[in-house]
């Protein structure tokens, strides 16, 4: 397993579409495998494949946090089927935005159906932390972020604060 780059706001690839998966084979195996390692080891809770650059609709996630008892999750292709009417605000943050949150409302409660690691299609009912973890990944593989929910002023002061550590970088 290897340790990929995580692609960083405000670069375009985090606005793409990512692609329908065609079929979980190995190589979509492995990188599932590296996705979760990646994540792992930044450390974060979800993580999606437009995060390492790959425009594929696959989401690894994995809220057990310091538990010993690790949990992930891998999603192909994943489409809520049914979200709660009933909203709720939860603090977010994202791999590709470092060191930035934001309060975001989301549905408290949803359903996705999905492929899992061994290409079998399931339906999971999830709720609290997962279900929002879900959400903002499948809006990573429509090219949406978290900031996008925030005010303009808000998220203009985010993409400037990056964009200068990354010319910083460079
Ligand atoms: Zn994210």
């Amino acid at each position: 397993m290897s340790i990929l780059t995580i692609v960083k706001e405000p670069d375009p690839i985090l606005r793409k579409k990512s692609l329908l998966v065609k079929e979980v084979n190995g190589e979509i195996k492995k990188l599932m495998k590296n996705m979760l390692e990646t994540m792992y080891a930044a450390p974060g809770i979800g993580l999606a494949a437009v995060q390492v650059g790959i425009l594929k609709r696959i989401i690894v996630i994995d809220i057990s946090g310091e538990s010993s008892q690790k949990k992930p999750f891998f999603f192909v292709n994943p489409k809520i089927v049914w979200k709660s009417n009933i909203l709720e605000t939860k603090q977010e943050g994202c791999l590709s935005i470092p060191g930035h949150f934001g309060n975001i409302k989301r549905p408290e409660a949803c359903h996705v159906k999905y492929l899992d690691y061994d290409g079998k299609e399931k339906t999971l009912k999830a709720d609290g932390l997962l279900a929002t973890c879900i959400q903002h990944e499948i809006d990573h593989c429509n090219g949406i972020l978290f900031i996008d929910y925030l005010s303009k002023l808000k998220k203009a002061f985010i993409i400037k604060k990056l964009t200068k550590v990354q010319k910083n970088q460079e």
